[in-house]
């Protein structure tokens, strides 16, 4: 290890700023999240450090070129400047005096080196390639970033709240682990990151004075895994799926996606093709009941979005009716994976000011769609389960006015990397994809924005993408 990684405290501790310019300010502005109280040497200042300088009350300047008694009680010095004699000078008349110093962007210079952080105060993790490799560790950080929820923070002041509490209750250290890895992994931290922080003290208040507080209820999360894609997933999708005990998926959920999952879940294929539902939704719903009631963390993992005819409505009514916790994430629809991957807007200022969603499943009746409601001027519309139907859905569309020259467009196994898109019109699209024999899930977008397709397609261009 070349570099001891240590969090310094320097709330209202002396250090010193030498540069006045953009560098400069990025590091001052670190400097003051740390509350140190900083001196600036600089003959002069570029705009935005003055500006810092007129707001705050404990930055100093020392408006002359650095000098080494500029080091005099100086906890801690950072050289920024464009000036590498400047640069020398200061590192060597600070390590003289044992002053840790950091020379922006020359490790030889410096006595310590400042890490990318990833800052959910009080929790703050910090990494560094040791100047090796910068933008590395930069990169790194990046995916910290999506993996360490935003509300962290505030659960690690909420836990220091009761954590004199805690200790009380529990005498045995053991005990006191699992007590808080079920409050930071459970019910208690989900209430927390979506900022219910009095419901979440109240409840981890209740957990700790029941006697089998560490027998957490079980839950469940209801997430949109999106069209395909797992790099289209939310951060918050993918940190339930990390966390789950079990998982519910159906015949929509790529394999990529699934494959987020963590590792010793338990998976429960509950199917779902058209024609051949191998799990009535009736059985999924109480399936969730139980499996929550018998304290498992449980992910209903949906395809696209939940909410857009995923019956996620229907599950977690019956939740709600148990009174069993659960939370909903929503996930890209199909309707917009597969536009943007087909490079089809929805909506364009020139063809389309409106959008439907439909389900082109015709099985009940499907004349009762409002067909008149959907040929109208300069609107979009998008057939979900459509394929099947798709020779009455264009009959229909036509016998209520709709030009036959409509463009069309079918969008396959949208976003993945067997994404093909056939463009036709309302009138040929039946029998282009007779043709192209394509493969379930696909899409069906109607609308003048389909013409699109020709000038802004961009994802798998390369591959067999086939046109009618
Ligand atoms: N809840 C899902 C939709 C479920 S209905 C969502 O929000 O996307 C199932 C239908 O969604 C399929 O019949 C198909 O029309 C569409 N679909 C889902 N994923 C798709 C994909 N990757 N490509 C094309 N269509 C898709």
């Amino acid at each position: 290890m070349d570099f001891l990684p240590i969090f310094m405290n320097l709330r209202q501790r002396p250090c010193l700023l030498v540069g006045g310019g953009e560098v400069a300010v990025r590091k001052l502005a670190l400097l003051r999240l740390a509350e140190a109280s900083v001196t600036v040497v600089s003959p002069s200042l570029c705009e935005a450090l003055e500006k810092q300088l007129a707001e705050d009350e404990c930055i100093r300047w020392e408006e002359t070129r650095f000098s080494p008694q500029h080091l005099d009680q100086q906890v801690l010095v950072i050289a920024a400047t464009d000036n590498e004699a400047v640069n020398v000078q200061v590192s060597e008349a600070a390590k003289a005096l044992n002053i840790p110093v950091n020379v922006v962007d020359n490790p030889d210079l410096c006595s310590f080196i400042m890490p990318s952080i990833i800052d959910r105060s009080p929790i703050i993790a910090a990494v560094s390639s040791g100047g090796a490799a910068p933008v590395l560790a930069r990169m790194i950080r990046s995916k910290l970033e999506t993996l360490i929820p935003a509300g962290l923070g505030r659960l690690a002041t909420l836990a220091a709240r009761f954590r004199n509490q805690v200790k009380a209750h529990f005498s045995e250290i053991n005990q006191r682990r699992l007590f808080w890895e079920k409050v930071l992994q459970g019910e208690v931290a989900e209430l927390v990151f979506a900022k219910r922080e009095g419901a979440a003290a109240d409840l981890l208040e209740k957990q700790l004075l029941e006697s089998d507080a560490t027998q957490s209820a079980g839950e469940v999360y209801l997430v949109g895994g999106g069209p395909g894609d797992p790099e289209l997933l939310t951060f918050r999708a993918l940190r339930l799926m990390q966390q789950a005990d079990v998982v519910l998926h159906d015949r929509l959920v790529s394999e990529d996606v699934l494959n987020l999952t963590r590792r010793d879940a338990e998976r429960i294929y509950v199917g779902k093709e058209r024609d051949n539902h191998t799990v009535p939704q009736e059985d999924i719903n109480q399936l969730l009941v139980r499996l929550a009631k018998s304290g498992r963390r449980v992910l209903r993992l949906k395809g696209g979005d939940p909410f857009i005819f995923g019956r996620g409505g229907e599950e977690i009514a019956t939740l709600a009716e148990e009174g069993i916790s659960f939370q909903v994430v929503p996930g890209i629809t199909a309707a917009s994976g597969c536009s943007s991957y087909a490079g089809i807007p929805l909506t364009h200022r020139d063809y389309s000011q409106s959008c439907l969603f439909v389900t082109g499943n015709l099985r009940d009746g499907s004349v009762d769609l409002n067909w008149s409601g959907m040929v109208q001027p300069q609107q979009t519309i998008v057939f979900y389960m459509g394929l099947q139907g798709l020779p009455i859905i264009c009959e229909q569309l036509i016998c209520h006015g709709m030009s036959p020259d409509m463009p069309a467009a079918l969008v396959q196994q949208g976003t993945t990397a067997q994404q093909q898109v056939v463009i036709g019109t309302i009138a040929s699209l039946p029998d282009e994809v007779k043709r192209h024999q394509v493969k379930a899930p696909t899409l069906v977008i109607v609308g003048e924005v389909v013409n699109l397709h020709e000038s802004l397609a961009w994802f798998n261009t390369d591959s067999v993408a086939v046109h009618g």
